[in-house]
C-alpha cells in the first residue's frame, strides 16, 4: 500500500497565503501530499479550482474552510472539513464575515491614517481582489511602506490584538460556525489548540463547550510540530473523544518553517478525523 500524507489545513491568494489555488495544489503534489483540504479563512473562493487541479494531478481534494469564530470574547478558529461549500448555512457565514471584513479593514485603514500612514485600504483591496481582507494584508502593507521590517513585527507594532491599529471584531458565534459546518455535512475542527494561550482549565471548558456543540475534531499535529505538544493534544483528543486532525497552517513558501505535508503522524491511540469523511 502506498502511503498516504494527509495536509488538511492551508491558505491559498483567496485569503491570506500567497499562492493561487492552482498552484498551492501542485506544491502540495510534489511535496507528496495524497489528500489535501484548502481551509482559507471565511472563503470558499478557491476549491472550485484547487478541486480541478487536484484530479488533473490525481491527488484527492477535501472542502473546507476556516471560520473565525467567538467563544466567551475569545476569538477561534474552526475549520469545517468535506463540507458542502454551496450549503446555505456556509454562504450565510462567508457573506457576513466578508462584510464585516470589509468595514474592519475601512477602520483598520483610519486608525492607520491617524498615525500618519496612509494609503493602504487601497493597497489592501487590490491585493486581495475578490478574496477576504486580512490583518496578514496590512503586515504586507506595513512591510512594504517600511513601517515595518517583517509581517511579525507589523502585528507586534500595529496590528496585534491592543496595538494602535487593532480593530475588535464581534466573529461568528462559536455554536453557529459548528452547526454550519455540520449542517452542510462536514466534520467541525478545532484549529490549532495551542494558539489561543488558554489555561488547561480553560481549555478543558473550551473542548467540553466545542463538543456539546457538535465538534467532533480537533487538530493534534500542526505544521510546527513539538512532541511534547503533540502529546498534550492526543490526550485531550482522547479525554473528550474527538478525532485528531493535522495540517500544516501553509500560508507562504517564503515561511522556510513550514511546508505542506511536512507533518508529524498522529499520536498513537487517536482516531484520524479522516474516518470521519463520509
Ligand atoms: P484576521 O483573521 O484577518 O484577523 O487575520 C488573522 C491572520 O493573521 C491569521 O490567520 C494569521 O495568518 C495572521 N496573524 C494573526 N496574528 C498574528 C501574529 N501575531 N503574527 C503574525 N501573524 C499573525
Ligand atoms: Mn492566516
Ligand atoms: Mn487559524
Ligand atoms: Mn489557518
Amino acid at each position: 500500500m502506498i502511503s498516504q500524507v494527509y495536509d488538511l489545513h492551508c491558505h491559498s491568494n483567496t485569503s491570506d497565503g500567497t499562492l493561487s489555488p492552482d498552484e498551492l495544489v501542485t506544491r502540495a503534489a510534489e511535496r507528496g501530499v495524497t489528500t489535501l483540504a484548502l481551509t482559507d479563512h471565511d472563503s470558499i473562493s478557491g476549491l472550485e479550482q484547487a478541486r480541478l487541479c487536484a484530479q488533473k494531478l490525481g491527488i484527492a481534494f477535501i472542502n473546507g474552510i476556516e471560520i473565525s469564530a467567538q467563544w466567551e470574547k475569545q476569538c477561534l478558529h474552526i475549520v469545517g472539513l468535506n463540507i458542502d461549500p454551496q450549503h446555505e448555512a456556509i454562504e450565510n457565514i462567508t457573506l457576513n464575515l466578508d462584510k464585516m471584513r470589509d468595514e474592519r479593514a475601512e477602520k483598520i485603514s483610519q486608525k492607520l491614517a491617524k498615525k500618519g500612514i496612509h494609503g493602504a485600504l487601497e493597497f489592501v483591496q487590490k491585493a486581495v481582489g475578490d478574496g477576504m481582507i486580512t490583518r496578514t494584508h496590512f503586515a504586507d502593507f506595513l512591510v512594504a511602506h517600511c513601517h515595518a521590517d517583517t509581517q511579525q513585527q507589523a502585528f507586534d507594532r500595529y496590528l496585534g490584538d491592543g496595538k494602535v491599529a487593532f480593530v475588535a471584531t464581534t466573529w461568528t458565534p462559536f455554536d453557529v460556525a459548528i452547526k454550519a459546518i455540520v449542517d452542510a455535512g462536514g466534520i467541525a475542527v478545532l484549529a490549532h489548540p495551542l494558539r489561543y494561550k488558554l489555561t488547561a482549565s480553560r481549555m478543558k471548558k473550551l473542548l467540553a463547550a466545542f463538543k456539546a456543540a457538535g465538534g467532533q475534531a480537533m487538530e493534534v499535529v500542526t505544521g510546527r510540530y513539538n512532541p511534547d505538544e503533540m502529546r498534550i493534544l492526543g490526550n485531550y483528543a482522547n479525554q473528550f473523544e474527538l478525532a485528531g486532525s493535522v495540517g500544516s497552517d501553509f500560508h507562504s513558501p517564503a515561511n522556510q518553517w513550514i511546508e505542506l505535508g511536512r507533518l508529524a503522524p498522529l499520536p498513537a491511540g487517536v482516531q484520524p478525523v479522516w474516518e470521519l469523511f463520509a
